[in-house]
């Protein structure tokens, strides 16, 4: 079996890394030379919109998928038009790059979400003010990550400087929400329609960025892993999904509300490469490949802490036990994710201190 993927950042990497232990060989697509995973697997120069590389990279594979969000849904669906394997679906890519189609499928499917209007142009935001009330955030409905492309709006006569902020851009406001906490819920369904899901896990977010997930997430009962588990199966149902999903979900009380979705093996899922039976790589490569899912059940509490800006010394973090490390072998700069860490122990409790332990040498570094 050959894969192709579209994008080449360390998403691409990680599941090129996964692929190899299965005999399956992954190619790249990337622009730049020299991405992760260009280091790992071969790949193919070009830019996500160039139809002669897209070519290129579908002669190269049985099955092409995608790493990063923000591939033009039109590039995939002009391999899926040429009758090239490409999961998941096309669809399932424009959905994820726009707020209000996403926020509308969650609802559809019985997802519960945080109130939300349209906003088209400053008369529409004053009505979504009126209509949703204050504090809320504005959001543009495409191209938005790590906290970029949103305002959090307090006073209505601060409107037009918000709609300034992002950018006089389409996009939705929706209520703030006073969450209890950030999870994420990762699901997998195959070619033929099989799911699995891991535990829900807990994020912690700086600055817009993840920086910490445990897995299972601490004190999720069994009532709201089934909820959040039914939410993401409707999702991939609805979608005729094929592949990893991650929907990033606000803990209130014992309900939640889904806040956006990723078409793809995600940033909260790394855990899983030691943490789980079977990782998120190597079950979106099943998934897509029409091999049987593999096992989802984690054994014991597990953390995984990302390295952002910069990778402190190895001989450090690799003095603990039950640490591993992933560098993605990209040039620090300030807020880009250059690696993680997976933390392992034999309790909810060890877990806390040693996450704090690696959390030192960071703030060290
Ligand atoms: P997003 O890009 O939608 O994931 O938003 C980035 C972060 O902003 C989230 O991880 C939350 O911490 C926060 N956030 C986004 N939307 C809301 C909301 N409706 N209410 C409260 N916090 C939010």
């Amino acid at each position: 079996m050959r894969v192709g993927i579209i994008g080449g950042g360390q998403l691409g990497r990680m599941l090129a890394l996964a692929g190899h232990d299965l005999g399956i060989a992954c190619t790249t697509l990337d622009p730049a030379t020299d991405s992760p995973a260009a280091q790992v697997a071969p790949a193919i120069a070009g830019a996500y919109d160039d139809h002669d590389a897209l070519l290129g990279l579908a002669a190269a594979a049985d099955v092409v998928t995608y790493e990063f969000e923000n591939v033009p849904a039109e590039s995939t669906r002009f391999l899926a038009d040429r009758g090239v394997s490409l999961f998941p679906p096309p669809e399932a890519l424009a959905v994820a790059q726009d707020r209000l189609s996403e926020k509308t499928l969650f609802t559809d499917v019985g997802l519960p979400v945080p109130t939300f209007a349209a906003v088209d142009d400053l008369d529409s935001l004053h009505d979504a003010i009126e209509a949703i009330g204050l504090p809320a955030v504005l959001k543009t409905r495409r191209l938005g990550y790590d906290g970029k492309g949103q305002t959090v709006l307090r006073h209505a006569e601060l409107a037009e400087d918000a709609w300034r902020s992002v950018g006089e851009v389409p996009s939705i406001l929706e209520a703030l929400v006073s969450f209890d906490r950030e999870v994420s819920i990762l699901a997998v369904r195959g070619r033929d329609g099989a799911t699995a899901c891991w535990p829900l896990v807990e994020n912690h977010h700086e600055e817009g960025i993840l920086r910490v997930s445990l897995a299972p997430g601490p004190d999720v009962p069994p009532s709201l892993q089934a909820a959040a588990e039914a939410h993401a199966v409707a999702v991939l149902d609805r979608l005729g999904y094929v592949g990893v999903l991650a929907i990033e979900l606000f803990q209130v009380g014992e309900g939640l509300l889904g806040n956006e979705m990723a078409p793809r093996v995600h940033n909260s899922g790394h855990w899983t490469i030691e943490g789980a039976r079977t990782s998120q790589f190597e079950n979106h490569l099943r998934a897509i490949s029409g091999l049987p899912l593999g096992d989802t059940t984690v054994d014991r509490p597990v953390a995984m802490v990302n390295l952002i800006g910069k990778v402190p010394p190895e001989e450090r973090l690799l003095a603990l036990p039950d640490v591993h490390l992933h560098d993605y072998g990209k040039v620090p700069r300030p807020r880009r994710k250059l690696g993680h860490v997976t933390v392992l122990a034999s309790d909810p409790d060890a877990l806390q201190r040693r996450v704090l332990q690696v959390s030192a040498i960071l703030a060290d570094a």
